[in-house]
């Protein structure tokens, strides 16, 4: 199915109206030839935290992660191909240049053997379709495998169950939050009983250190941020003025800071940790990081509470969506402001009904979020957007503790409002650049 985005764009004038109304959205979208992305069924129960918290190089989970992953299983299976092809569609297509998909791929396959087609079509399972054929000697081609990077780096393919174990039974933070009280146990424990023989705690240590190093490498730096925006890192020069502050702005200041080391370690294809993805990869790490700072927590504290961050990013991977491409960056940064929310509630003394409530004020509050990269470059609003997050992931920690823990809508109810909501946005608020800040964008900063 070809997509005329131009004319789309030009039929989106009243974009902010489309997307607060579901029925003119879905109505511009059809007219546009875009359709939604399909909810897909998926079989109950949750994936390892494993598959959530990935360490990877930036700047993308979706755009570079899942396509360099892809390429890596293509190549094994088609070791003596001659030459290979690789045409990306929809989003992947639309920001793969500044998101350096075309990067990611003939770093495993080959620059010298690989064709890159960027496809104006977009496929109805999931926008981020990405085709690679491997062809021979005689250049008849051997092999095609259609796949899709659903977000997080994960990789799915249409018709097929996922190979990928569901080690968790308990798949919503209703049933979490039950399974807690009946048993009179902290949210952590869950993780414990599940994957505590798996080795899941010396992978969050992992996590952790990882999270730690990328800000401290992000915080040494001062370059410009490559893909050219010319867009100078800001993390040390945050970091250096919060010195001068008083207590509360210090706060806001430090969390700003590391979010900003790490995203703009991310931008710059640096190691991060997706949490949940590459994009939002700063929120969890600038919160896990004043906490632990400000109330000198220890390592078990600290791991206990990505444990709870990875559950609470799992059932929004599970019912919702994780992925840009597919619901707007209310699934990227959203779902991190949740994760973060509900570590530091944990950190507080929350309890698990009162962590709950952080997670869901927080996605809640980001409801709507476009996804509009600048360039396709994963800095702006990316890199800022995470410093908000993180410190309205704080706000949502400390409202939660003032209250029982009781709300109108619970963590579930808002993870479904946000996959309907992003399937409502128009493609062009769907990691595409084609609308909001990428439109607008004049070639100056
Ligand atoms: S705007 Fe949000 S979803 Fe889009 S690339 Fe940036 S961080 Fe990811």
């Amino acid at each position: 199915m070809e997509i005329n985005r131009k004319s789309f764009i030009g039929g989106s004038l009243f974009a902010g109206v489309l997307a607060a109304c579901p029925a003119m959205a879905r109505a511009a979208n059809e007219k546009a030839g875009v359709k939604p992305p399909k909810p897909k069924a998926k079989t109950p129960g949750m994936e390892s935290l494993t598959e959530l918290f990935r360490i990877g190089h930036g700047p993308s989970s979706s755009h570079t992660m899942g396509p360099f992953a892809a390429s890596e299983k293509f190549l094994k299976k088609n070791p003596n191909a001659k030459r290979f092809e690789a045409t990306l569609y929809g989003s992947l297509s639309a920001t793969g240049r500044g998101h350096f998909t075309d990067k990611a791929i003939t770093d495993v396959l080959g620059a010298e053997r690989t064709k890159v087609i960027w496809s104006k079509e977009e496929k109805a399972f999931h926008p981020n379709g990405l085709e690679l054929k491997a062809f021979d000697a005689s250049d008849k081609c051997v092999d095609t495998w259609l796949c899709y990077s659903v977000g997080g780096g994960a990789l799915a393919e249409e018709g097929k169950v996922s190979s990928v174990p569901k080690l968790y039974q308990l798949d919503t933070m209703d049933k979490i939050v039950d399974w807690c009280e009946k048993n009179n146990k902290p949210i952590w424990a869950l993780v414990d009983e599940v994957e505590g023989k798996k080795g899941i705690w010396q992978y969050l240590d992992k996590v952790h250190k990882t999270m730690n190093d990328c800000i401290a490498s992000g915080l040494k730096k001062t370059d410009v941020l490559p893909g050219g925006l010319k867009l100078a890192r800001k993390a040390q020069n945050i970091y250096r003025q919060s010195r001068h502050f008083d207590d509360d702005a210090r706060r806001t200041a430090l969390l700003a800071a590391y979010a900003y080391a790490v995203n703009e370690e991310n931008a710059s294809l640096g190691v991060v940790v997706t949490a949940p993805t590459c994009g939002s990869c700063g929120t969890v790490p600038a919160v896990i990081r004043y906490m632990e700072q400000a109330h000198h927590l220890n390592k078990d504290e600290v791991l206990a509470a990505l444990a709870v961050a990875g559950l609470v990013g799992n059932v929004a991977k599970q019912n919702g969506s994780i992925s840009g491409a597919e619901a707007g960056c209310q699934a990227e940064v959203g779902v991190a402001a949740a994760m973060a929310a509900a570590a530091a509630s944990y950190l507080l003394g929350g309890t698990p009904r009162q962590i709950q409530y952080a997670a869901a004020m927080a996605l809640e509050h980001f409801l709507g979020l476009t996804c509009d990269p600048v360039k396709g470059l994963v800095q702006i609003p990316c890199i800022e957007r995470n410093a908000v997050a993180a410190n309205r992931a704080m706000i949502s920690a400390e409202l939660s503790l003032l209250g029982d823990g009781n709300r109108f809508f619970s963590y579930d109810k808002i993870v479904t409002v946000m996959l309907e909501t992003g399937h409502d946005l128009p493609a062009i608020y769907r990691e595409t650049s084609e609308g909001g800040l990428a439109k607008h964008f004049v070639g100056g900063c």
